[in-house]
């Protein structure tokens, strides 16, 4: 079975705590190291495998050490350079222009999803989500007192417009979520589901594009000119192989970053971030340069786990789901014992049987896949 920090019931029981908060469970996928889990290879969390270059360290270490000189004074609240940084890779990304107003930045793409639930959610309000699908969503409604509605998706994990529009209209949500590539699916959602869904809603769209460098498919960016309640989240966690910095952002209009200023904390990003992340978005093409190989891992799994009799989901982010099985917890602790770390996404709604992987090093891959057979021998 995963492991679980404790949650020390008992104590939270006697504490003062929102009603709606008690029972629930915190975020825990499980990490390598700590709480028990000990694996060489982690492939549970969709990092990218690949560490930052030397020459990017020493670059990194002279922004910081610059950033370090003036600690004593708060950092640029507004974030401007890195946002003009972001909107100029983004631009250059979509051919869409974009500049400072249309752009957002915060720790990690979750925090900005928090916000978006803070401005536009809240008590009395919904949030719509198509799950499977990522489980921080329902969560970050939850933390919000935003109440949270769900609909499944098709039995292959895809989302047609007419559903879409139809959730929509039997909700009425405040805030609508797509996620594309889907977490835990690997599935793309078409550009026209997005049309559709910002016509039909009242509310803001969020479209979660955390593996869009990995996609073949068109971003969200490009529909921002005609939905000004359109936003497009990103990350640098991903193919930008950042997670420990903590950056993520969002394209929206003017008007929904305003709104979005009104519940971020002041100075929320701290001068060392901005710092770091300014240095990375520097090294783009070093670090993208890493998603290519990262796809031929990913594709050369899907080529093997299928030839060794099992379902592999149409995917085109840095993981896969693979199935089904019988007792999924026992193959997740079984490639645990062989010191492979995977995601166990099947107590999730629409997922059982199902386990998630994502593409690591050719070694770590081998290492996985060779897991994966004799576990199913
Ligand atoms: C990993 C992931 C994120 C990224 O979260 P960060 O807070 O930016 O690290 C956002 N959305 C989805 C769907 C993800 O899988």
């Amino acid at each position: 079975m995963p492991t679980r920090t404790d949650r020390g019931e008992a104590d939270l029981a006697s504490l003062p705590l929102r009603e709606d908060l008690r029972g629930r469970t915190p975020y825990g996928a499980p990490q390598s190291g700590r709480a028990g889990v000990g694996a060489a290879v982690q492939l549970n969390v969709n990092e990218n495998p690949y560490p930052p270059s030397p020459e990017l360290v020493a670059d990194l270490v002279a922004a910081v050490a610059v950033a370090a000189g003036t600690l004593n004074r708060y950092p640029d609240r507004e974030a401007l350079d890195l946002r003009a940084d972001l909107a100029a890779y983004l631009s250059a990304r979509t051919g869409v222009a974009l500049d400072v107003p249309r752009l957002w930045a915060a720790n990690g793409s979750n925090e900005v999803l928090q916000q978006v639930c803070q401005a536009f959610g809240g008590p009395g309000r919904v949030a719509l989500g198509f799950e499977p699908s990522y489980s921080m969503h329902p969560l970050l409604a939850a933390g919000t007192n935003t109440g949270w509605v769900s609909e499944r998706r098709a039995e292959d994990f895809t989302l047609s417009a007419a559903d879409a529009v139809t959730a929509v209209e039997r909700h009425r949500p405040a805030v609508t979520f797509l996620t594309t590539p889907n977490n835990p699916t690997g599935t793309v959602t078409g550009l026209d589901v997005v049309d559709a869904v910002c016509e039909a809603t009242p509310g803001v769209v969020v479209v979660d594009e955390a593996y869009a460098e990995f996609a073949a498919a068109p971003s969200a960016v490009t529909l921002l000119e005609r939905h000004p309640r359109l936003l497009v989240s990103r990350t640098m966690s991903k193919a930008f192989a950042l997670a420990g910095a903590r950056v993520g952002y969002l394209a929206a209009s003017p008007a929904v970053v305003d709104a979005l200023r009104l519940v971020r904390l002041p100075y929320h990003l701290s001068a060392l971030t901005q710092a770091a992340a300014r240095v990375a978005l520097a090294h783009t093409e070093e670090l993208l340069g890493t998603v290519e190989a990262v796809k031929a891992e990913r594709d050369r799994m899907v080529r093997e786990i299928r030839a060794g009799g099992l379902t592999v989901v149409p995917t085109e982010a840095n993981f896969l789901l693979f199935g089904r099985f019988e007792r999924p917890a026992e193959i997740w602790q079984a490639l645990l014992d062989r010191g492979v770390l995977v995601r166990d996404v099947s107590a999730g709604p629409g997922l059982a049987g199902w386990l998630r992987v994502n593409a690591g090093t050719p070694a770590e891959t081998s290492l996985f896949l060779s897991a994966l057979r004799e576990v199913t021998a």
